[in-house]
């Protein structure tokens, strides 16, 4: 583990305030809660468990803080955010090392998100000054139609383990922006990522109970009374389809504002023209970027039935020869899976698949005899009843089918109760419009393998969500518009 000393590691993890953060504050919470690496199944720290009650106290921080961070002047509210974007580059490496301990990905990807979340900051800084609304006469004349934007108030906010950084920057950037408060409740599993960011948020001047961060292993117990509460006006959620389905049933009640991203099962189909060069380099990023465990992942490869042989063997070649290892060791593309319930998932399904009748053209098997890691792992003929196609891999697997017309690629694509990205390669610009048009997503790559961006607006159709982050459209979510009639 050249480069990163246990030293270093320590010096990292002693500086994460390990409380909760309510009102300004940081408290003790009912218990504490263990924090694990990935890679080795050790405790890295343990981090206050908040009680359901505790949950309320946030709520109460984020309630009291609402009216005086709205009538906060839009640049002040913008230079928070871009102060905040300015320490988080500085400390870059600290923010990385952080996140390659606590979720396993290998240090440069991390890297990777400290500049990809930082920028939500920067992007919302922006768009901070840039709210505005619209001055209309009515069609018939007389009346004066005044539309105003205002911030929709507080919000509860929700994220995964598998971006400890992004997926809290992503909705705290623009509910700042906005005029929001907010309270965070960060995944059990990486914690520390969001309480560093808060105390970060805290020293560019943010004023107390405005973010509020409550840390929990009673994510249900605690959620659900604030979702309840009638002061709570926005929810924003980040993970699974079923939790988000429960997410959504909860909001009814007080009718919030919703915004969902949920699980997704992105086709990536190769076309018979593909440069094929672009379609593996493709993959690999589609696949690999994060263990493979990201919504935007591709978890179906539709490949032409001309080209699939090929396709396959450099696929299978170049995630054979990926290192596995742990995130902070030099060289290390793959990192170790969140647990051991990941790895048994991803296990099964591969199972599952081969019982079918798929070919392993490499990996399918579990590697080391510590942490929860799984060799990067190719599939040729797999059938399409294979659970993997209905269901989220979320590790590094790559399952090919093939097709022989472009109508049926399009339909194996859209097969699936998920719609968040798909992925094409083709060289031809009129193949490439159409498909995009026919994909029932809401984000496609064309000749890429990653979509994100917090200049574009990213999320889902169908079982994938509702709503969108980043853009011209990420602010909105966090919103209302009142319109006012003016006689003249
Ligand atoms: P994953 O399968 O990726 O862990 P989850 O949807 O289970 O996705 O978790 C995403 C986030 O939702 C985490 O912060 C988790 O603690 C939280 N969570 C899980 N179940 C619930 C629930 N019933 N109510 C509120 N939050 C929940």
């Amino acid at each position: 583990m050249a480069g990163i000393t246990a030293a270093r590691i320590s010096e990292v993890l002693s500086g994460v305030r390990t409380g909760l953060f309510i009102g300004g504050e940081w408290v003790a919470g009912a218990g504490t809660l263990a924090v694990e690496d990935p890679s080795t199944g050790e405790v890295l720290a343990e981090v206050a468990d908040a009680s359901p009650a505790q949950g309320l106290l946030a709520l109460d921080a984020a309630v009291a803080a609402q009216k005086d961070w709205a009538a906060t002047d839009p640049r002040v509210r913008g230079e928070i955010l871009r102060k905040a974007f300015e320490l988080l580059t500085q400390r870059a490496e600290d923010f990385a090392l952080l996140m390659t301990l606590e979720m396993g990905k290998p240090l440069p990807e991390a890297r990777g998100e400290v500049t990809y979340g930082a920028e939500f900051f920067r992007w919302f800084s922006e768009e901070a000054v840039r709210i505005a609304g619209r001055y209309a006469t009515a069609p018939s004349g007389g009346t004066r139609l005044l539309t105003m934007k205002q911030p929709v108030g507080p919000v509860f906010a929700i994220t995964p383990w598998n971006f400890p950084l992004a997926m809290g920057t992503r909705k705290i950037g623009p509910a700042l922006a906005a005029g929001c408060t907010i309270v965070v409740k960060p995944a059990e599993l990486t914690p520390l990522t969001t309480l560093a960011l808060v105390d970060l948020l805290t020293e560019a001047g943010l004023p107390a109970g405005v973010v509020n961060v409550v840390t929990t292993s009673k994510a249900a117990a605690l959620s659900e009374p604030i979702i309840r509460d009638p002061r709570l006006r926005k929810i924003t959620f980040t993970g699974s389809t079923p939790v988000g389905r429960t997410l959504i049933e909860q909001s009814a009640q007080q009718v919030l504002k919703v915004s969902m991203e949920l699980g997704g099962n992105a086709p990536f189909v190769v076309f018979e023209d593909a440069n094929l060069d672009r379609a593996v380099d493709g993959a690999i990023l589609a696949k690999m970027r994060n263990i493979g465990e990201a919504c935007t992942a591709a978890n179906r490869f539709i490949v032409h039935e001309s080209v699939a042989q090929e396709f396959g063997a450099r696929l299978a070649q170049r995630m054979g020869d990926m290192v596995v290892g742990r995130g902070i060791e030099d060289d290390v593309q793959v990192g170790p899976l969140i647990n051991a319930a990941a790895v048994q998932k991803v296990s099964s399904l591969v199972a599952d698949a081969v019982d079918h009748g798929a070919k392993v053209l490499t990996g399918g098997r579990t590697v080391g005899d510590r942490g929860y890691f799984y060799a990067p792992t190719v599939l040729t003929e797999v059938p399409r009843t294979a659970g993997m196609f209905s269901q989220e891999i979320f590790g590094p697997v790559a399952p090919i089918t093939t097709f022989a017309t472009d109508a049926e690629g399009i339909e194996l694509a859209n097969d699936t109760e998920f719609g968040l990205v798909a992925y094409a390669f083709t060289e031809s610009l009129t193949r490439a419009l159409t498909v995009a048009e026919r994909l029932e997503t809401g984000m496609v790559g064309i000749n890429q393998g990653i979509v994100s961006n917090p200049a574009a607006p990213f999320g889902g159709v169908k079982a994938s969500g509702i709503g969108r982050e980043g853009g011209l459209e990420g602010i909105e979510e966090y919103l209302e518009t009142k319109y006012v009639g003016i006689a003249l």
